[in-house]
């Protein structure tokens, strides 16, 4: 769908990256970031979607010694180069425009494997409400409404963070794992007998999708998978 000419005009689009306005011909970034941001190939890890250094095998480093709880994950982009900034101008800014841009380049890369598994529903991985009100939105939760709006696939808040986790930056896989530990808790009664997308800025060790995914199957879900913005190197 194009952007209307008359919100256009009012709300003119700005490079999800370096923030400058963009021009008629440009759709999410401007031409110099766009050059810069490297979008996921279909050559990634089978499981977590992660590009793979060893084009030979189909699954990660990680994956290959790490079993994880959900089924299959897939991101967009790369986290480097101008999509540092952009995850960083997104999680505080939460602005649609950007999420459109990185749902449209979702569905241009990964439509095929959408419509394959038949999702029930998107869920977006939940904030500490408390943090979450005082930012005013949760940058996945803007991510799921512009997929949503792509797919047809409607957005269930069926997970709620119950219970405030300091941040992960800096720590190892096992103590994020250790961190999440009965973090989430899902609705039974949205999720039971229900395949589920979850969807996320930035796929780093997979403890948080583990963590959501593990509760989303407690409650009956069938299947758990995950698409981000982002996947880590
Ligand atoms: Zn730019
Ligand atoms: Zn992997």
């Amino acid at each position: 769908m194009r952007i209307g000419r008359f919100r256009r005009i009012l709300f003119p689009p700005r490079c999800g990256a370096c923030d400058q306005v963009l021009s008629p011909d440009e759709e999410g970034f401007c031409r110099w970031c766009n050059d810069l941001v490297i979008r996921v190939t279909k050559n990634c890890c089978v499981k977590c979607g992660r590009t793979l250094t060893d084009e030979t095998r189909a699954l990660c480093d990680d994956c290959r010694s790490k079993k994880h709880l959900f089924s299959e994950g897939r991101s967009v982009y790369v986290y480097d180069g101008p999509m540092r900034e952009a995850m960083y101008r997104f999680k505080y800014s939460g602005r649609y425009s950007a999420a459109e841009a990185y749902a449209r380049d979702a569905l241009d890369l990964w439509g095929s494997w959408f419509e394959g598994m038949g999702f029930d529903m998107i869920v977006p991985v939940p904030m500490y409400p408390a943090k979450e009100r005082r930012r005013g939105f949760n940058q996945a939760g803007v991510f799921a409404k512009a997929l949503s709006a792509e797919t047809g696939i409607p957005v269930r808040e069926a997970l709620e963070r119950v219970r405030k986790t300091p941040p992960m930056k800096g720590l190892s896989p096992e103590e994020r794992r250790k961190n999440l530990k009965n973090a989430f808790q899902a609705d039974d009664f949205v999720v039971k007998s229900k395949k589920v997308l979850m969807c996320d800025d930035i796929y780093t060790t997979g403890a948080t999708m583990d963590a959501a995914t593990g509760a989303l199957l407690g409650a009956g879900a069938v299947k758990v998978c995950g698409i981000f913005i982002c996947t880590g190197e």
